[in-house]
């Protein structure tokens, strides 16, 4: 039985020489052997740690050897096994979960001196191909170099799969937990498995050239939440990007270019580390108010059909107000919590989408909507020019909560 993972073997009792351990494994196949001393009866089950470096590797006796075994971090391809003697720390990390707790069990059957219900390897030096499953990085930009019978190595940080004719996200790919970077650019993926916010490492994705018509609000809130910083999803065919997309936080770069939007979500201004955002050539009316809260590097709204400022306002003020409108109103003002186990789900919807006004405050459905222009210098460094006439202003929707507040901001409307 073998594992791939990484390996540190900690010495307890460098602290007391006053060393320290480098706190980095190395690449290293762990395999459980069958060992068969002349002197005992019995073949005695021992662990060999095998490197690039020491192929033959280091035997561990296993028998009553083992202290303690550290597994909190299981999950996420990490454990310690402690021995007695000699008194070392085995620290696994970069494993794959599923074999790791697969290996632990063994081990720990070897420890009560249990006959291993799996066949144990005999023991061979590890070949150094093997050492080839700690592959990192893989790059594959045609149909025919796609592993059909092969699974991708569980090590891979950095894979690309371009021109290789994709219609969906393949399901061995959610299995690298490890992943960093995913490149699927340039193939003809129509959905994505929400599955994929499952890469709880996933930085970087690319689904540039692509058939997607949708984004997922289930998506929006997995756990790409947290690690997400680059998405590219330019040159696809997305109407619109859910409320929720504003909820990656760590989001630094988006390409939205050469899609289909008919508007951003109106809560981007919420995209607090946004420093890139391309959506050009698409087909955006006007930015949502909240898009003034951006503060970007580089900004390219080039080839949309910006609208001309609305002279007149669009009213929809009833007085007195509704008392789901005030109600409404109160509840986000004081920021009471709100939940779809309190109140029906649709309601929870609306107040998620509610619009802010100018004064600061919110309003639901009540409410005066004007256009002004902004001059998008004002959100960004760079700003590419948003048509051929040299511009770089674009229309903005503006709320009004009330007539007083119209009336206050009146001189920004034009
Ligand atoms: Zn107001």
């Amino acid at each position: 039985m073998k594992l791939y993972c990484e390996v540190e073997v900690i010495s307890r009792h460098l602290p007391a020489l006053g060393l320290r351990n480098r706190g980095k494994g190395v690449r290293a196949v762990l395999s459980l052997c069958q060992q068969a001393p002349r002197t005992q009866p019995r073949p005695r089950a021992c662990l060999f740690i095998s490197t690039l470096k020491d192929k033959r590797g280091t035997r561990y006796e296993l028998k009553e050897n083992i202290e303690q075994f550290f597994t909190k971090f299981v999950d996420e391809g990490k454990a310690t096994v402690r021995l007695k003697e000699p008194p070392v720390d085995i620290c696994l990390s970069k494993a794959n979960s599923s074999s790791l707790k697969g290996f632990l069990s063994a081990v720990r059957l070897a420890h009560r001196g249990c006959d291993v219900a799996v066949p144990l390897s005999t023991l061979t030096p590890v070949k150094t191909s093997e050492f080839e499953k700690f592959k990192t990085k893989m790059v594959i930009t045609s149909k025919k170099d796609y592993p059909l019978s092969k699974n991708f190595p569980y090590s891979l940080e950095h894979l690309q799969t371009s021109y290789c004719g994709l219609v969906r996200v393949d399901m061995r790919m959610l299995c690298l937990k490890n992943l960093k970077k995913l490149d699927l650019s340039h193939n003809h993926i129509k959905k994505l498995p929400a599955t994929i916010g499952d890469l709880i490492h996933l930085q970087d994705l690319n689904l540039n050239d692509n058939h997607l018509e949708t984004f997922s609000v289930a998506l929006c809130q997995s756990t790409l939440q947290k690690s997400l910083r680059s998405l590219d999803l330019s040159k696809n065919k997305i109407k619109a990007l859910p409320v929720q997309f504003c909820q990656f936080q760590e989001l630094t770069d988006l390409k939205l270019d050469d899609n289909e939007l008919i508007r951003l979500p109106f809560k981007m201004g919420q995209l607090r580390n946004l420093r890139f955002l391309s959506a050009a050539r698409n087909k955006l009316p006007f930015l949502p108010s909240e898009f003034k809260n951006l503060s970007l590097e580089y900004l390219d709204l080039f080839g949309n059909t910006f609208e001309p400022p609305k002279v007149l306002p669009v009213i929809k003020l009833q007085v007195p107000l509704t008392l789901l409108e005030s109600s409404a109103r109160t509840i986000l003002y004081n920021r009471i919590p709100y939940g779809s186990h309190i109140i029906p789900f649709h309601l929870c919807q609306d107040l998620d989408t509610a619009k802010t006004c100018v004064c600061g405050k919110f309003c639901l459905s009540c409410f005066i909507q004007g256009t002004t222009t902004m001059n998008l210098h004002s959100v960004a460094h760079t700003v590419v020019l948003v048509d051929n006439m040299g511009g770089t202003e674009a229309p903005v929707i503006s709320y009004f909560c009330s007539l007083a507040c119209y009336v206050n901001s009146c001189d920004m409307l034009k």
